[in-house]
């Protein structure tokens, strides 16, 4: 066992403290990381606050990590001491059911083990990437290629890969009309990389108080959904909509921004349920589905198409202790465009 140091929720809702976790001994498969960036995602707030469902407490949240390979298990081939490794929402799955072996272990029919308060095959409870070693199954570790920045990589272990797979799923390329809507860690995401895939990208944020970081991005139009005239002018315009927003929004509303045969794929997961008008989808043949992060495969896709395309995540680097004002300021939408933990300042 290795006794690291970390940060952790201790009950719904509560600041997060800086307390110390067990880590378990290296298996023959396993590969132990000294973690050196962890990004804050809206998920680690959803959960930590409660919003999925019941915890159990204290929570150490962290499903963006980055870091160096510091000891293989004496079966692993695939990585070696001093490799620079990611590791994002998924520490683990069946590896034997018909969605594991096509590499969508995000849908593992068992439940893949999320890399935070999930059971582990083990009986423990996983504890995620505000810390500064984490031991996970070589499988479920990738690599991170020398050109990108390391710190700025690490959002791109959920929200790269998030917003990656459903514009891969749906064919996002060249000709492609496509909306983000949100322009937050995710969102920020999903317009470079739909950008980089060749469609024309607009952006649906609150207000045009981020346009011009939006078309630094990619981004070829930008407009506020706080102004009606929007919802009027794009009517019918758009082939493909993400939904990256962490709240309830008027999904009727944005759906009438497809054309016919059009795809909204909300990735956004607020806890309440989000109401479908079935004349909306009905008028224009339009479809309306959801996508959960990616398999190991195809983030290591990600990882690579990053890398070549140049794009990283934007970031603000912060230290342990300000962890639980970056909640705050994630939950207001102030941060540009994802705070990434120092893991150095845990102690
Ligand atoms: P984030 O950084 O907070 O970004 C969310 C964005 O949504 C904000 O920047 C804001 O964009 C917009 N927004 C927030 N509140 C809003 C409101 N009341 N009305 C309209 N727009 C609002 O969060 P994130 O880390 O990108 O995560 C976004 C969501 O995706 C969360 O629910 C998270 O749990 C979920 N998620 C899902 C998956 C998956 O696999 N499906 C993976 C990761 C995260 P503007 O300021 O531009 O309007
Ligand atoms: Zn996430």
């Amino acid at each position: 066992m290795l006794t690291v140091n970390a940060y952790a929720a201790p009950a719904a809702g509560e600041p997060l403290v800086p307390t110390t976790i067990e880590r378990r001994d290296v298996g023959p498969n396993d590969v132990l990381i000294d973690i050196k960036y962890a990004g804050i995602c809206h998920s680690d707030i959803h959960t930590v606050q409660g919003d999925w469902g019941p915890q159990q407490y204290p929570l150490v949240p962290g499903h963006e990590i980055v870091g160096f390979v510091t000891e293989v298990g004496s079966d692993v081939t695939t990585h070696q001491v001093g490799d620079r490794v990611g590791v994002g929402c998924m520490v683990n799955s069946c590896g034997e059911c018909a969605q594991c072996r096509r590499g969508e272990e995000q849908f593992c029919v068992q439940g893949n083990i999320g890399t935070y308060g999930a059971v582990d095959r083990d009986g423990t409870i996983t504890q995620g990437g505000y810390s500064t070693h984490v031991v996970v199954d070589a499988g479920f570790v990738l690599r991170v290629p020398e050109a990108l920045d390391f710190a700025s990589a690490a959002p791109l272990l959920c929200a790269g890969i998030t917003t990656y797979s459903p514009l891969r799923h749906w064919k996002v390329g060249a000709g492609s009309r496509v909306a983000v809507v949100g322009m937050g860690g995710l969102g920020h995401m999903g317009v470079q990389i739909a950008h980089a895939m060749g469609a024309e990208v607009t952006v649906l944020s609150q207000t045009l108080s981020k346009q011009e970081d939006g078309k630094r991005f990619g981004a070829d139009h930008y407009f506020a959904t706080s102004d009606p005239e929007t919802f009027t002018q794009l009517a019918s315009s758009f082939d493909f909509i993400l939904n990256t927003v962490s709240a309830e929004i008027d999904l009727n509303a944005y759906l009438s921004l497809l054309d016919v045969d059009g795809t909204m794929v909300n990735v956004g997961a607020p806890p309440a349920a989000l109401p479908v008008t079935p004349f909306t989808l009905i008028g224009a043949r339009r479809s309306f589905a959801g996508s959960l992060i990616g398999g190991i495969r195809e983030t290591q896709e990600m990882l690579d198409f990053c890398a070549e395309h140049g794009i990283n995540a934007a970031t603000e680097l912060i230290g342990a202790d300000q962890i639980n004002e970056a909640y705050e300021r994630v939950m207001t939408s102030k941060v540009r465009y994802r705070a990434v933990i120092d893991t150095s300042t845990l102690g």
